[in-house]
């Protein structure tokens, strides 16, 4: 079982405060990552730019993510896709003596090293041995960037409720008007219009049209 392909190892960068490593990391299959109606989809590479810093606790890890979330419109349930070029950084803590650390880490399976990566402490990520999982922050990174309602366009006016076709296709005059045959007699009184329109479906006009 391979691990995760978040998982990074701090293997070249030394322990010693202050000393830096750039790295890079292409991952071309992964879970999907987002909501329902906006995501990073499985086969959608994600590039991450970023640099390992021993510090006096662990390793600071500074990057960034880039990505593609593809998903519809909210409104008119178009195809969209969203460049995704976040920021993320946090703090891994050692956990134990590195060279200690390399022997048990080629001892445990695969599901073990994940297992106890995954593990957080007061909100605190650390290291397992040399192994650094990147999952977290970048998640969090992506999750709590993509808008949770995608429009096509800010003024993206949706579909007709009556018909379901697009506002943007249809004529400006477009409207279902015609009243539901059980009302028409009283749709001449006054106060029982709002009724008729809820009476059924296919009456409503659109947003902002008469
Ligand atoms: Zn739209
Ligand atoms: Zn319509």
């Amino acid at each position: 079982m391979a691990l995760s392909p978040f998982i990074i190892s701090a293997h070249d960068l030394p322990r010693r405060p202050g000393e830096i490593r750039q790295m890079r990391l292409e991952i071309d299959e992964h879970e999907a990552l987002g909501f329902d109606v906006l995501a990073i989809a499985q086969d959608q590479p994600i590039d991450i730019d970023f640099t390992l810093q021993s510090v006096e606790e662990g390793v600071l890890v500074t990057g960034t993510v880039i990505s593609v979330a593809s998903g519809e419109c909210g409104r008119c349930l178009d195809p969209l896709e969203i460049d995704v070029d976040e920021p993320f950084q946090d703090l891994y803590e050692y956990d134990v003596d590195p060279r200690q650390a390399r022997k048990a880490d080629k001892k445990k399976s695969a599901k073990k090293l994940e297992e106890e990566l995954s593990e957080e402490d007061d909100e605190l990520r650390h290291m397992v041995g040399e192994l650094i999982d990147l999952e977290g922050p970048i998640r969090d990174a992506i999750i709590l960037n993509l808008p949770i309602n995608p429009l096509c366009d800010a003024n993206c006016e949706g579909l007709c409720q009556g018909c379901g076709e697009k506002w943007a296709n249809l004529a400006e005059e477009h409207s279902h008007e015609q009243i539901d045959p059980r009302w028409a007699g009283l749709a001449g009184l006054s106060g029982l219009s709002d009724l008729a329109v809820e009476g059924e479906a296919g009456e409503i006009d659109g947003p902002g049209r008469n």
